[in-house]
Parts: C-alpha cells; sequence; structure tokens
C-alpha cells in the first residue's frame, strides 16, 4: 500500500467535516468561539460627548490668554461626575469640575486637565487655568468610537476578550455562535490500568486518553472521557454506539494497526463508513476516518506520541472546523537547525520533537527535544515544536526548518 501525503489525508478530512449549528449562549461564555450573526451598532458609543480627562470643562475662548505668568481666573459653576450630568449650561466666565466619562455641559467646548489649574482646596469658588487649550480639547465626541449603524462584526469572527467588551459596550446579553463540539475520547487495549496500582506483569498506564482529553480542551472544544475498553468486540462495539449517541464526534486511540487485537479496527469496519489511511509522516503512520451513526470518527494509533501529533495534524483541524473556525491551523515558523537533526530516507515527512527558541539575532532556533520513538512521550513533553524534516538524510546546523508551534 503506496504512503498518502499528508495534505491528501488533511484534505480527505477536512472537506468530509461540516461546521455545527449554531446556539445563542450569554456572552460571557462566548470566548474562542465563532461568531454566527451580524453585530451592528445600535446606538452611538460613546453615547454622549465626554471629558477624556480630570478637570474643567470650560469654553476655550474664555481662556485663550490664559498662561503659568498670567493665569486666567474662572468662576467654579458645579462638579460634574462621571454618571451624572450638569445642573444648567455653562455660561461665559464660568468653569465645572468635570471627571472622566461626564458628559461635557453645553455651553463648553473644551476641557482644561487638573494639572494645567490650581484652585484654593475643594470648596474653592474659582479656578486659575495655567493655560489655553483648543476647541474639542479631551472631549470625545458622541460616536467617536462607533456610529449607529455600523455593522461591526460578521459571522465567523472568533470572539476574544475584546469581543465579548463590545457586545457589552453594545448592550448584549446574548450572541449567537457555532456549537462547541462534545468529543468524547476512548482508550483501547488490555493492557492498560490507570491510576497509582503496580503494573501486572506486561501492563502499562494509559496514557493517551488524559493527553488526549487535555489537547481536546486546549482546542477549545469540550472533551468528554468515555473510558476504556478492552480488547473485546462485543464491549468496543456497543461502546461505540452508546457513544456515538452522547458526542459530536469520537477519538479513540489504538486498535487501528496490524496486530491481531485491533479489533477498533473490525468493529469500524463493519460499523462506519470509514478511511483507513497509511499516511507518509512519522511518527503517526496508521489513521482511521470515518461516521459512525452519523458522527465524525478519528481513529488515532495506540502509541502515545503517535496519537497526539495525528490530534495535531488531522483530528484538531477539523474539529476546529466543526466549530465554525475557517483558520484551523497551529502557528509555525521557520527557524535555524541549531544542530544536526539526522534521520534517513524512508518516503515519509519526520515531524521531530524540538524546542524552538528566539535567538538572540531574532531568528528562530531549534534543537531536538529529546527522545524521539513514538512510544516515548518525554520527548514530547520536553518539546514546544514539531520540525518537520523533509524525506531525506535531515539537517545540518544551520539549515531551515518547519516548526508547527505547540504552544
Ligand atoms: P495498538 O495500536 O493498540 O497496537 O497500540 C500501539 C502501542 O500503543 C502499544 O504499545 C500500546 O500498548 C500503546 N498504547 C495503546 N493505547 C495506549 C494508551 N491509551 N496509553 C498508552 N499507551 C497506549
Ligand atoms: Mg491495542
Amino acid at each position: 500500500m503506496s504512503l498518502l501525503p499528508l495534505a491528501d489525508a488533511q484534505q480527505r478530512v477536512w472537506s468530509t467535516i461540516e461546521s455545527m449549528g449554531t446556539i445563542t449562549i450569554p456572552i460571557g461564555e462566548s470566548r474562542g468561539m465563532v461568531l454566527g450573526q451580524n453585530v451592528v451598532a445600535k446606538e452611538n458609543i460613546p453615547p454622549f460627548a465626554n471629558t477624556g480627562m480630570d478637570g474643567f470643562a470650560v469654553r476655550s475662548e474664555d481662556i485663550t490668554d490664559a498662561s503659568a505668568d498670567s493665569p486666567v481666573e474662572l468662576t467654579i459653576a458645579g462638579t460634574i461626575a462621571a454618571g451624572a450630568v450638569a445642573e444648567r449650561p455653562l455660561e461665559a466666565g464660568e468653569a465645572m469640575r468635570i471627571m472622566t466619562g461626564a458628559p461635557i455641559p453645553d455651553g463648553a467646548d473644551a476641557v482644561i486637565m487638573v494639572e494645567l489649574t490650581d484652585t484654593d482646596g475643594p470648596d474653592a469658588s474659582t479656578v486659575r487655568c495655567n493655560a489655553s487649550v483648543a476647541p474639542r480639547n479631551h472631549v470625545r465626541p458622541a460616536g467617536d468610537d462607533l456610529i449607529a449603524g455600523t455593522e461591526l462584526f460578521e459571522p465567523g469572527v472568533v470572539i476574544t476578550p475584546a469581543h465579548i467588551g463590545m457586545f457589552a459596550t453594545l448592550g448584549l446579553e446574548d450572541v449567537e455562535v457555532v456549537q462547541r463540539p462534545r468529543v468524547g475520547v476512548f482508550s483501547t487495549g488490555d493492557e492498560l490500568i490507570t491510576g497509582p496500582q503496580a503494573l501486572g506483569p506486561g501492563q502499562i498506564r494509559d496514557s493517551n486518553r488524559p493527553q488526549l482529553l487535555a489537547l481536546v480542551a486546549e482546542a477549545g472544544l469540550e472533551p468528554v472521557d468515555l473510558g476504556w475498553l478492552p480488547d473485546d468486540e462485543a464491549v468496543i462495539e456497543q461502546a461505540l454506539r452508546d457513544g456515538s449517541q452522547k458526542v459530536d464526534a469520537l477519538l479513540t486511540s489504538g486498535g487501528v494497526s496490524m496486530g491481531d487485537f485491533d479489533f477498533v479496527k473490525t468493529i469500524l469496519q463493519k460499523l462506519g463508513d470509514m478511511h483507513w489511511m497509511q499516511i507518509a509522516i512519522k511518527p503517526a503512520k496508521p489513521f482511521a476516518f470515518g461516521t459512525v451513526l452519523g458522527k465524525p470518527i478519528f481513529g488515532l494509533p495506540g502509541n502515545p506520541v503517535s496519537s497526539a501529533v495525528s490530534f495535531e495534524l488531522i483530528a484538531r483541524p477539523a474539529l476546529l472546523k466543526m466549530m465554525g473556525y475557517s483558520d484551523t491551523q497551529r502557528r509555525s515558523v521557520w527557524a535555524l537547525a541549531d544542530e544536526p537533526i539526522l534521520r534517513s530516507p524512508d518516503g515519509k515527512t519526520h515531524f521531530t520533537r524540538v524546542r524552538v527558541w528566539e535567538s538572540v539575532d531574532g531568528a528562530p532556533r531549534v534543537r531536538s527535544a529529546g527522545a524521539q520513538g513514538s512510544h516515548q512521550l518525554s520527548g514530547l513533553a520536553l518539546a514546544n515544536g514539531l520540525a518537520a524534516i523533509p524525506d531525506g538524510d535531515g539537517l545540518q546546523a544551520g539549515d531551515r526548518v518547519r516548526v508547527i508551534l505547540l504552544d
């Protein structure tokens, strides 16, 4: 069986996946989700002209001649706190104390900041202005940020904290977003145990399930722990049937390679409409994708590094597409090998676990993060990137390489 280029595998999965429907949720729960509606400013923001500084509202023409050497004295005609309004318009020769965010009183056209004035204490009846100010000085006009009717955001926007701030500014309580997929994670294999108890002969601890649940959560999706499955056809079949009812997408790890007890493969062949892939990458060559009872399922390989790498390269972008994202790729950078990173030709792209850092000259550099076996999770745990090393003999120090950033 010839190996499938990674881009073809990604495309095959990507093109099958559809975005979830939309729901309406409180704005405070919408961070990281994808907007499903247009957002239009219904009112001017700010709604009224207000001051950007603490100081005195004045008529700029009254203090044209003011300077530190010859201050101009004005009568204090009141105080306007944020949230209050002036009791009457400002008249010639007057100033009103005004706090940041308070409405500019009628009659005033500028604010002189408190630092450019002197008064004889809080009860003073006059203020000395030590400088002139231009008309509109420190005045933030109504609609200075947004004019009523402005179309601000369109469907497809990924919601950040600043968007949530804008929703609140506009008086939105709820917002329509693409649903967050619930992603169920199974682990499979008779050799697996969880928890601290002593390992029996041939046993290892289940690391894929906690790792995949964490990867799902880190991507902003909703993880659902569907537990561990023994290598037993009937149990696996029932669990996949039940699991597919509870979640929007399924991840399994293990049981999809060529072994005698790889029953996940047998059951998926029976229940699912599956693509079996041998991808031209190392680690994570075997991969299965399809639908089981209407739900997308990703059959990840069992080795811990392989399952994480196939999640990163194929499942994660597809799951983000379900959540409405159009840009589903991790950030990547070109980096210079800081040491030789050698490999042998085998027709595959190697995703080497690396440490990438910004060097003093500004160019990112990479070194191997440690052990590179697909069972050697320690190397992945020490890595913050996956370097895509093309087929061939690897890199010499100073060679350029594309690195997918994991953090
Ligand atoms: P399999 O594809 O089921 O043959 O698994 C391949 C390798 O991955 C074997 O060495 C398994 O023991 C190991 N493996 C499978 N699932 C897990 C898991 N959940 N946690 C840790 N190792 C696993
Ligand atoms: Mg197994």
